[in-house]
């Protein structure tokens, strides 16, 4: 079985407290997806952490990055992007609060960690740029692309409404 890349090892930093290392790892993670928006699935996610070894636990700092598709909120086209997420998180043997990461004796899994930063830094509505014009309520023509008339057919229209009245 592959070795996760996400599980460090972390004997030396239990046994001097105050220690720290740098530590970076990249591997894929499933199932990262927020409604049309997901961490492909040859895209891995990278963790560049500073471990802290404190009271027994270990902290750690650091950014956590994923590049992401997704589907434009206005134009339904390919959007795209990457998510950097801060990350300062503790990890204790009996974690007492949800908050708390577990060390399990020790190796110490960054897996959630990251999970949950990506998970909550993914756009739920993305745009596939920032002046997005979308699509045109009526008649559906993608304003990125061609002007269509419908904003001078409002006006056409009461005129086509009198004149169906004629005879
Ligand atoms: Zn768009
Ligand atoms: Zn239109």
């Amino acid at each position: 079985m592959e070795r996760n890349p996400f599980v460090l090892h972390v004997a030396t930093l239990l046994r001097s407290p105050g220690s720290r290392e740098h530590r970076i790892v990249s591997g894929r993670i499933d199932d990262l997806r927020v409604g049309t928006t997901a961490v492909g699935d040859h895209s891995k996610v990278s963790a560049d952490l500073v471990l802290e070894s404190v009271h027994g636990g270990i902290l750690a700092t650091g950014e956590v990055r994923a590049c992401w598709v997704g589907e434009c909120r206005r134009c339904l086209a390919r959007a795209s992007g990457e998510v950097r997420a801060f990350v300062r998180e503790l990890f204790e043997p009996q974690p007492a609060t949800d908050s708390v990461y577990p060390l399990t004796g020790e190796d110490l899994d960054v897996e959630p960690l990251a999970r949950d930063a990506i998970l909550l830094d993914l756009p739920l509505a993305p745009l596939c740029r920032q002046d997005c014009r979308g699509l045109c309520a009526a008649c559906g023509s993608d304003l990125n692309e061609e002007a269509c008339s419908c904003a001078e057919g409002a006006v056409d229209w009461r005129w086509a409404a009198l004149d169906a009245l004629k005879p």
